[in-house]
């Protein structure tokens, strides 16, 4: 094992771009194995099935990788002070008004996985960005980059929370991190926040059912009546429990020209979302992460929540 393997990684992965880098050793996650078992019990992930699937993958790097030794997670920033017209009064999530992050992330990865396997070791491996079975959080907080915080996602103590993070799962040995303690501590924030009472009062614990963020993307049905005036205008995901989080007071302005919005979608009003037509859906989202919910997904948040 080479100590300087793991330092020239960092650099490289910086100067594409990536805020935060650490190293996990590659076992299976014992821990979160109750902690999902109950989640998924409870019905939390809603209508999302595939998180029932794969559990074993989803615990255990080496099910994805055979002969894994290392878990690499990486955050990205997404921060932005930008935000759309005051006349448009429905909001869009800040992670979604540029391109598809996971394009933008995935490419840096390849870069950098073929920079780890020719110049630094042969590797053997795979990258994911929020594509496959993988405990993105978990892996992250256990390399340290920060902790699992009551709104149930990875709170950086330096950068705050507006992150996207992704992995490298690889068959070579590196040093690792160590996990950082939880500073949530009292504060209650973000369950306090949330408008749906989608985080349970006792934190760490999100329902998807509840979630703005769910409801607006993953949801293929209708949005439950009881939702009504509860969307607090958005309409496509929700930043109301990091907007309120008090680390977020150190996050940053993004450097990432592919996430820099259109001035038009930033222009739009409240009129514009809902003369949507499907020709202007696709000029303006192509490509970005609304093209998930498709046009009919879209028009159904804003139908639900003007
Ligand atoms: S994303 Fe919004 S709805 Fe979901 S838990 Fe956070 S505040 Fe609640
Ligand atoms: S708002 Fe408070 S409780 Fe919620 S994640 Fe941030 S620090 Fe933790």
């Amino acid at each position: 094992m080479n100590s300087n393997f793991n330092k020239r990684i960092i650099d490289k992965a910086k100067e594409l771009g990536f805020s935060e880098i650490g190293f996990s050793r590659a076992k299976k996650l014992d821990e979160d194995e109750v902690w999902l078992k109950k989640w998924l019990d409870k019905g939390y992930n809603a209508g999302m099935e595939y998180m029932n699937n794969h559990f074993d993958k989803r615990l255990d790097p080496t099910e994805l990788v055979p002969n894994a030794k290392t878990v690499i997670s990486f955050l990205y920033n997404y921060y932005t002070e930008t935000s759309q017209n005051e006349n448009s009064e429905l909001t869009v999530s800040k992670y979604a008004f540029g391109r598809d992050y996971h394009k933008v992330v995935k490419n840096k990865l390849k870069i950098l996985f073929n920079y780890i396997n020719n110049e630094i070791h042969p590797i053997k491996g795979r990258i994911f960005v929020d594509s496959a079975p993988v405990m993105e959080g978990s892996w992250a907080s256990s390399s340290g980059l920060g902790w699992i915080g009551k709104n149930s996602l990875l709170i950086n103590p330096k950068k705050g929370s507006y992150f996207f993070l992704s992995e490298i799962i690889i068959d070579l040995e590196l040093y690792y991190n160590s996990p950082i303690s939880n500073h949530c501590g009292n504060c209650t924030k973000c369950i306090d926040a949330c408008p749906t009472n989608a985080i349970k009062p006792e934190g760490y614990v999100v329902d998807a059912n509840k979630c703005i963020s769910y409801l607006t993307i993953e949801n293929k049905k209708e949005i439950p009546v009881e939702f009504e005036n509860k969307m607090e205008n958005y309409i496509f995901g929700c930043d109301i429990c990091q907007d309120v989080c008090p680390w977020n007071r150190f996050a940053e302005e993004h450097r990432e020209s592919d996430f820099i919005p259109k001035e038009e979608f930033l222009n739009l009003t409240k009129e514009d979302w809902i003369n949507l037509t499907e020709d202007k859906f696709e000029e303006l989202f192509f490509g970005t992460p609304i093209a998930r919910a498709k046009f009919g997904g879209l028009k159904r948040n804003i139908e639900f929540t003007i």
